[in-house]
């Protein structure tokens, strides 16, 4: 991706594929650019979490719910507009549409913006990103036959409610508990690259300056870094405490 017109694929949820073309348009000088990921313009909604409503075929189904969107739009049959509702009614049961009618040409930059801003906010990745359903055979409980977390990582299990499956059964993700090295991350605010520096506070986020930092602090950051400099200081505290003090 080093020239306007280069092209890259990617898709997202390798079960569901929704499959993304990325196309360069055009490429800044670095004195002409600020460094910052910002979201231009858009449009229709997010498509349901998990294709629901969409027969779990992401793209592929999702142009047909599409269509059946265009005809219920225009009018359409009673039959077509009834196939439409029923899919709808689906697809607002999804993660992100839980609670409120699924609008499939609803956008607005600043809703975009905000999703975007709050990616950068996350102090790690997922390193091996790792899922795995597991059904013990009887007698054995949730952890004991799982793999253990590798340095740095961490398990997290969760137990599953699959309809018509009895026994204990987990799903088992692996988190990255360690922040990001400083050449994989960018500024929690802006999203810039650019001469990132380690909140002091709570060394967790990186910021491209001050602005950032401060805007940040008005925004979200404050309570958030007050919490890991109270738990650190605990946990001093606590190991301090442990220490046998010579008389
Ligand atoms: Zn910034
Ligand atoms: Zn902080």
């Amino acid at each position: 991706m080093q020239a306007p017109g280069d092209e890259m694929g990617y898709s997202y949820d390798l079960g569901d594929h929704w499959n993304h073309e990325i196309r360069v348009v055009s490429i800044f000088a670095p004195e002409e650019s600020n460094g910052r990921c910002q979201v231009l313009d858009g449009a229709g909604a997010c498509p349901p979490e998990d294709s629901c409503g969409c027969d779990g075929m992401g793209n592929w189904s999702y142009k047909k719910f599409l269509q059946s969107w265009a005809k219920f739009r225009d009018g359409g049959t009673s039959a077509s507009r009834r196939e439409f509702r029923d899919l709808r009614a689906e697809a607002s049961k999804a993660l992100n549409y839980k609670d409120r009618l699924f609008d499939p040409d609803e956008f607005s930059v600043e809703g975009a913006q905000q999703a975007v801003s709050t990616a950068f906010r996350t102090r790690a990745s997922v390193v091996q990103g790792s899922k795995q359903f597991t059904m013990p055979m009887s007698g054995f409980a949730p952890g004991a036959v799982q793999a253990p977390a590798q340095k740095g990582n961490k398990n997290i299990l969760q137990e599953d409610e699959f309809e018509g499956i009895t026994g204990p059964r987990y799903l088992q993700e692996t988190v990255a508990t360690r922040r990001d090295k400083g050449d994989n991350t960018l500024c929690a605010e802006c999203g810039s690259p650019n001469n990132l520096k380690l909140c002091s506070g709570c060394k967790k986020i990186r910021f491209c300056g001050q602005t950032c930092q401060r805007a940040a602090w008005k925004a979200w950051h404050r309570q958030q870094c007050l919490n890991v400099q109270a738990t650190r200081a605990k946990s001093a505290a606590s190991k301090q405490q442990g220490t046998p003090v010579a008389a």
